[in-house]
């Protein structure tokens, strides 16, 4: 379930703000849950849906339309 201004599902960066790392219009980033800020917090957040066991392996769809 996305929120409606997504943010960043591990540190609450807002997408849209100069950090977010995008590519045109389109996030570089995200997974089931929600949009990643970056590729750290990619790797952190797909660190812990791995350990809860929650890890979807499907890439999950580009939550923004671009
Ligand atoms: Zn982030």
């Amino acid at each position: 379930m996305l929120a409606k201004t997504p943010s960043c599902v591990e540190c609450g960066l807002a997408w849209g703000a100069p950090r977010f790392k995008h590519e045109d219009e389109a996030p570089l980033y995200w997974s089931d849950t929600g949009l990643l800020c970056s590729s750290g917090c990619a790797q952190t957040h797909f660190a812990k849906r791995r350990a809860e066991g929650t890890f979807a392996g499907v890439p999950a769809e580009c939550p923004v339309e671009v």
